[in-house]
């Protein structure tokens, strides 16, 4: 363990980080003295300087570093204790990616587009190994410092959606449901056909007895079934063969209008199960990569795209890993310890209980870098963890996920949340 004395001062807008030579010296020779996160910081000081420094950003982006005083003299040791952070992360990058993969329709079955959105945005960081599984889903390894215990991170891209069921004598379209949701959380809805031939076509999700001036009280008795919701196209067809000649076919995708507002922090959309989750998987990449740093172990993330209807994550993972963390959505609502503003540990859900042993490493995880979190069970859930746990998968699997409001309608959380995920995911990323 190296000795001496480091400093910061303010200068303006930024900080600096001051340290002496022989500091500097043993990092030019491979030797990280200060932990992990120092090697960014001094990664660029030139090894015959007394002493040098570089500028850190002051602000809300890492507040980690505010925690230090200025001005204050710290050693090695407690400076490494002190920098063991998690690096800044950019939360615009994670919002902007965040509302594009939210307006690129991906109900499961039809997630091409989505999946490229996330593979192109992967293709940034040439760290990472990227390919496709055959099932549709994407794999990004990352070779880490060492490779004794491999882990996985799982989020998925496909989200609830509809097919054509049957095209109807008016033209209009009856649907079966693509994962487990209630017809009334998109009653109203906007929605796109995508016509097996021609255009995609608009249309809404509506009762078939949807105007109160015709049928009276049985708008509100109309039992929200299969039978009785169907899509209103907008297009001229009041039969079978018009709406046929659309191009629109039995098991043709239905997406739902996702409505992606932000407004104070907090983000509506449909969908954000679980493109919030891909969403913080993506900022922590690009968290890590900035700072030059890799994760402690080889690491693969996979973009699943079944998980809705219960088989996302069942393949396409290395046989060797050893841990499996799902990234997914947290339940809030009544007698739930979830919020739209932390990220929770899921404990338990329809599948029992998650893997203790890293569930515990993840707690301490998250008292160590005051990562606010809370721990929750789910009654009526499943994960891409079960998935792969169902699928044969040996390994440690656990859940963690952002706080989301009405999940599986309109659903809602909170840029607090989605922080709180990434840095969680960032900080499981870099533990050695
Ligand atoms: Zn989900």
């Amino acid at each position: 363990m190296a000795r001496g004395n480091c400093r910061f001062r303010e200068y303006g807008n930024s900080k600096k980080i001051i340290a002496p030579k022989f500091v500097l010296r043993r990092f030019a020779h491979g030797v990280h003295p200060l932990g992990v996160p120092l090697t960014s910081v001094f990664r660029k000081v030139s090894p015959t300087q007394h002493e040098t420094s570089r500028s850190i950003p002051v602000g809300g982006r890492n507040t980690d570093w505010d925690d230090l005083n200025l001005g204050t003299s710290y050693t090695a040791s407690k400076l490494r204790f002190s920098l063991n952070t998690i690096p800044a992360i950019n939360n615009e990058y994670l919002i902007d990616f965040l509302v594009g993969l939210l307006n690129i329709p991906s109900p499961t079955g039809y997630t091409d587009k989505a999946i490229a959105y996330v593979e192109a945005a992967l293709a940034v960081f040439p760290v990472l190994e990227i390919s496709r599984t055959k099932k549709g889903g994407l794999v990004a390894t990352w070779k880490g410092q060492s490779a004794t215990s491999p882990r996985g991170l799982t989020a998925h891209a496909d989200t609830l959606g509809a097919m054509v069921k049957e095209i109807k004598g008016s033209g209009r379209l009856k649907l079966t449901k693509l994962g487990g949701f209630s017809w009334n959380t998109v009653e109203g809805e906007g929605c796109t056909v995508f016509a097996s031939h021609g255009e995609p076509v608009r249309g809404s999700i509506l009762i078939d007895a949807a105007s109160v001036h015709v049928h009276g009280k049985d708008v509100g008795e109309t039992k929200r079934d299969d039978d009785h919701i169907e899509v209103r196209l907008d297009a001229r067809t009041t039969s079978q063969e018009e709406t046929q000649e659309l191009g629109i076919e039995v098991g043709d995708f239905v997406a739902f209008d996702p409505r992606v507002e932000i407004t104070n922090g907090f983000v509506r959309s449909r969908h954000l199960d679980d493109k919030a989750g891909i969403a913080c998987l993506m900022a922590a990449i690009r968290a890590l990569h900035e700072a030059d740093l890799r994760p402690a172990q080889d690491t693969t993330f996979h973009f699943s795209n079944y998980e809705e209807v219960g088989h996302g994550a069942a393949s396409g993972l290395p046989e060797n890993l050893s841990e499996l963390l799902a990234v997914d959505m947290a339940a809030v609502g009544k007698g739930q310890t979830s919020d739209e503003f932390n990220v929770t540990l899921c404990v338990k859900d329809s599948g029992g209980p998650y893997h203790h042993g890293l569930n515990q490493r993840l707690r301490k995880l998250a008292r160590e870098h005051a990562i606010p979190f809370k721990v929750d069970i789910y009654p009526y859930y499943g994960s891409d963890g079960e998935a792969y746990w169902r699928a044969g998968g040996d390994v440690a699997v656990a859940l963690i996920g952002p706080g989301v409001d009405a999940s599986h309608s309109y659903e809602r959380t909170h840029t607090d949340a989605l922080a709180a995920t990434t840095k969680w995911v960032l900080a499981y990323l870099l533990a050695g």
